[in-house]
């Protein structure tokens, strides 16, 4: 997936969902345009995101991965019974989490 990918789907999104929450979105851009500065921002904010959308994804699939290679043998402590290994929330806590909103500089 691309930000531009992402950036239209978020859009067609946002215009559904919008009357459900008593919002009017904006007429000039309710047909997404990625020429348009509107459209040109959502895709640069989209291609930010996704290094991090994609790091979580993966972080989650190993520490998943782990606990089914090891029989899910997870005790109250977030300890693998099978080789000690610490987990910190849904992450295996030898990683760095990564922080939402993506915050680069
Ligand atoms: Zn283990």
């Amino acid at each position: 997936m691309e930000g531009k990918e992402l950036a239209l789907s978020f859009h067609i999104l946002y215009e559904r969902l919008a009357p459900e929450y008593d919002y009017k979105t904006q007429k000039a851009t309710k047909k997404f345009d990625e020429n348009s500065a509107n459209g040109k921002l959502m895709i640069a904010v989209c291609n930010e995101l996704l290094p991090n959308l994609r790091a979580r994804i993966k972080q989650l699939e190993d520490t998943f991965k782990h606990y089914h290679d090891h029989g899910s043998k997870r005790d109250r402590t977030d300890t693998c019974k099978e080789c000690g290994l610490k987990v910190k929330g849904n992450i295996m806590a030898n990683k760095e989490e990564i922080k939402f909103p993506p915050i680069n500089n």
